[in-house]
């Protein structure tokens, strides 16, 4: 399995490929996750990516293309991967098309999770992280246990969700006409509940 999830901020697209990629086998490539890790550990590249992701802007494309190309050449993405949140640009998708070309690999899928705008600001400012497992948790419809290490994404914090929302809206604009033109988009509701998702998802995956 070789699939992309699309989906806005707070979509659910990372608990989702939480739940595909176990099934599947395969690891779940958040380019978000490993940058936030970069960021933590000061690395040239985290730092170089910071303001931009505190101010809910895309980081540039050369850093991600970067990024996700080491990744996908790790050995445990060879038969497979979730890529959750990459890409988010047409140059990126041109550079993952060429990359997996060469590495004689072809995606299966694009799935687009959908949820309407006035959703996402609401679940992000309520998630909430385990800073132990990577667990993701809503403070009211999915509450976290009580041992639970949580935090709160600095740019989960509303004024930040809505600049995140809004760069999202112009990365579909022109991603998704993209992969729909390779016949490679598939779309399903994101509202509901996780495992309504996971089954509409799995639905979706079987008629291709
Ligand atoms: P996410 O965890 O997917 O919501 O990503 C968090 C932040 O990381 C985004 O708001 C961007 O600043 C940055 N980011 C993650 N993935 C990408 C990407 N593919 N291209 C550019 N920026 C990204």
């Amino acid at each position: 399995m070789r699939m992309i999830l699309v989906g806005a901020p707070a979509s659910g697209k990372g608990t989702q490929a939480k739940v595909l990629c176990e099934r599947f086998s395969v690891p779940q490539i958040a380019t978000g996750d490993m940058l936030r890790a970069a960021k933590a550990e000061r690395t040239e590249l985290g730092l170089k990516a910071a303001s931009y992701m505190d101010a809910g802007e895309l980081v540039p494309d050369e850093v991600v293309i970067g990024l996700i190309e080491r990744r996908l050449q790790g050995a445990d993405a060879a038969n497979g991967f979730v890529l959750d949140g990459y890409p988010r640009t047409v140059a990126q998708a041109e550079a993952l098309g060429e990359l997996l070309e060469r590495l004689g690999q072809r995606l299966d899928a694009v799935v687009q999770i959908e949820v309407p705008r006035e959703m996402l600001v609401e679940r992000a400012v309520q998630r909430r992280t385990d800073k132990r497992t990577g667990q993701i948790y809503h403070l009211k419809y999915n509450p976290p246990p009580p041992d639970a290490e949580l935090e709160h994404r600095v740019d989960d914090r509303e004024e930040t969700v809505v600049a995140r929302l809004e760069t999202y809206e112009k990365m579909t604009a022109a991603l998704l006409p993209y992969y729909e033109g390779k016949g490679l988009l598939l779309r399903i509701d994101g509202v509901g509940t996780p495992s309504e998702i996971t089954e509409r998802l799995l639905r979706v995956l079987r008629k291709g």
